[in-house]
């Protein structure tokens, strides 16, 4: 099989080019990337060099769409996984319309070639932020069938998404599936996220920064069990369906600041709080019953180990970040 991963250059998308790569030898994978701030090389270069004949790399934009089209021609790829994204809730209080032209019009320019192309398998990344927020004190969960509330520009244009992938599935039959996810956490995920920031601050004994509202909560996965969840929706995932991805394991920002100077050793002086960013959510959580039933997935990596691991990465990889 053939694979196009978009945005594989990044956080999630590199992991899950590594990951399949690895475990299946006969597939090959193209990376179409556009290199933002967010999409660095350096991230595969492992990928490169074990597997020349089986990886591809291009430096491209989804949102052009006479490009994409040559590509897929030249390409003629299987499966289109699109991870490509602006995706820092941050930058799009600054600049919202980036956001939409990547993450919803960069989406459709791709939709219309995988039409073109009868692509056998449209698979979309989405995150777990389109749902809205919760109370903090609120039993509920959201299911993939709650209603879509985004608060924020970067949500409301992975909503958007969402949108028009289930749209060009119902109109014209393009054999879809969506996975929602919450919060990632592992190697290679650029130090503006919260638990890289945090990391890499406090080795450096500089302040790390909180939002003043300590107590908002967020539900954390391993990107290794993200990737072993895409796989499962790529295998067995029926088209057409939206399927959400979480672990059930919330942490609090103080909660992870407070478990990274516990791994350094050191001192809780660092923690400085910042005043809240505009929609801030509090809380997000997922009901992912639906993939562990239907499709036999479950996280396999705990977030205590998981965490220690991914801060062992940052303080191994000095010369990345
Ligand atoms: P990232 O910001 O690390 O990577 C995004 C990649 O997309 C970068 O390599 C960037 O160069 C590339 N890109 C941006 N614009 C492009 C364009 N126009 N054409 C081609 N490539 C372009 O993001 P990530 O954290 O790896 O997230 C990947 C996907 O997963 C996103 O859709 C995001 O919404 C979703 N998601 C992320 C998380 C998380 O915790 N990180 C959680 C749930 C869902």
């Amino acid at each position: 099989m053939k694979l196009l991963i978009t945005g594989g250059a990044g956080f999630i998308g590199c992991n899950f080019i590594r990951y399949w790569l690895q475990r299946y030898p006969k597939d090959s994978v193209v990376n179409l990337d556009l290199l933002t701030y967010a999409g660095n090389l350096a991230n595969l270069a492992d990928v490169e060099q074990n597997y020349p004949d089986r990886y591809h790399f291009v430096r491209g934009d989804i949102r052009e769409y006479p490009f994409v089209d040559d590509l897929l021609a030249r390409h003629r790829p299987d499966v289109i996984v699109n991870f490509a994204s602006e995706s820092h809730n941050s930058r799009a209080v600054l600049n919202p319309r980036l956001f939409f032209e990547t993450n919803v019009m960069g989406t459709q320019t791709l939709l219309d070639v995988a039409r073109e192309h009868q692509i056998a398998r449209f698979h979309h990344i989405s995150t777990c932020e389109v749902y809205g927020d919760l109370p903090l004190d609120s039993p509920e969960k959201f299911t993939e069938e709650h209603p879509y509330r985004p608060r924020t520009p970067y949500n409301a244009s992975k909503a958007a998404a969402d949108h028009l992938v289930r749209a060009y599935f119902e109109t014209f039959h393009l054999p879809i599936t969506i996975s929602i996810c919450s919060n990632n956490y592992g190697a290679y995920q650029y130090p503006e996220k919260l638990i890289p920031l945090l990391t890499t601050n406090a080795m450096d004994d500089k302040p790390m920064t909180l939002y003043r509202n300590i107590h908002n909560r967020r539900e954390w996965l391993s990107v290794l069990d993200h990737c072993r969840a895409i796989e499962r929706i790529l295998q067995k995932g029926k088209i057409g369906e939206t399927y959400n991805v979480g672990s059930g394991v919330e942490k609090s920002i103080e909660d992870i600041a407070d478990m990274i100077l516990a791994a350094l050793n050191k001192p809780s002086t660092l923690k400085t709080y910042v005043p809240d960013r505009p929609g801030h959510d509090r809380r997000y959580l997922l009901d992912s019953s639906k993939i562990r039933r239907e499709l036999g997935w479950e996280p396999q990596i705990d977030f205590e180990s998981g965490l220690k691991d991914t801060i062992r990465w940052y303080v191994e990889n000095r010369m990345w970040w």
